[in-house]
């Protein structure tokens, strides 16, 4: 079994996260770059299943600036097999497009049984890049799984929604997306750090993968204008002075929610 998963490298949540105004690119020298939360946890879904079954080998996939190797590198010493880096300057701005097309292009020439993504990603939230990625694979794709499970020849979970939890099923060759409801990433040791140095790491840039990045006959999104969220307003407060219920039935009467 080949698991490919799909990892990104995203600002530090706990830090201060800031746009590039001039870009409206992440400002990555604002704050410590990290591997995606979600994307641990897609790691240790390969994991776990590597873990039960010899012989499983665990590809990481990621598409991300020259600088993210130790974010790569982080997943590698958590214990997958090996690693893909796609590092090209000219996919700076990619939209979710151009980078499902570079992505589905790096796991059809590494090869795959199924690929694990995180359903939305902590910076970008696009939320729709396994889907693409499932579409240009022409393979079926299991959509926000809360619980995963891998046979030799299909891949089932459960799908949690507002009106119930569905049990869902594909055969492989497959593409799901996991959600923070599955397990969190282990922790790395020394022993895994040190080991990580060895393993096959490989960059490839976008005319490696046969990816055109200015190709004029694809659509792609155009960025107008980026602004910065406006700093929160303080909210209303009210003080009891024994008539606390009246003040705050009148504010919302004033907000219109009553
Ligand atoms: C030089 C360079 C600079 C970049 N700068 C930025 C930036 O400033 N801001 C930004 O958000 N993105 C940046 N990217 C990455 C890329 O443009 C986005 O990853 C892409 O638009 C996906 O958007 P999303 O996170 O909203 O996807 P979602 O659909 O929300 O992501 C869902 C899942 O898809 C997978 N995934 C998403 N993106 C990647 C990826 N790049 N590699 C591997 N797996 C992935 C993960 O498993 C993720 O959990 C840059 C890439 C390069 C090469």
């Amino acid at each position: 079994m080949k698991i490919v998963v799909l990892i990104k490298e995203v600002p530090d949540t706990w830090g201060e996260r800031r746009l590039d105004l001039e870009t409206g690119l992440t400002d990555r020298a604002g704050a410590a770059a990290v591997l995606d939360e979600i994307g641990e946890r897609a790691v240790e879904a390969a994991l776990a299943y590597a873990d039960a079954h010899a012989g499983t080998e665990v590809v990481v996939v990621a598409m991300a600036p020259a600088s993210a190797t130790a974010t790569v590198r982080k997943a590698l010493a958590m214990g997958a097999t090996s690693a893909v880096h796609v590092v090209d300057d000219s996919l700076r701005g990619a939209d979710l497009v151009l980078t499902a097309e570079v992505l589905a292009a790096a796991i059809r020439r590494t090869g795959f049984d199924l690929v694990i993504a995180g359903n939305l990603s902590t910076d970008g939230g696009g939320g729709v890049l396994p889907a693409m990625v499932a579409e240009l694979l022409a393979v079926p794709q299991l959509t926000a799984l809360s619980r995963l499970e891998v046979s030799d020849d299909a891949v089932s979970g459960d799908r949690v929604s507002d009106a119930g939890t569905m049990r869902v099923s594909a055969a492989l060759p497959a593409v799901v997306s996991i959600t923070e409801a599955m397990p969190e990433g282990r922790f790395t040791t020394f022993k895994g750090i040190m080991a990580a140095k060895k393993k096959p790491y490989e960059t490839v840039d976008a005319a490696e993968l046969g990816v055109e990045v200015e190709d004029p006959a694809v659509a792609r999104y155009i960025m107008l204008s980026v602004d910065e969220r406006p700093p929160r307003a303080g909210g209303t407060k009210i003080v009891d002075e024994g008539d606390a219920g009246e003040k705050l039935a009148a504010f919302l009467v004033a907000e219109g929610v009553a």
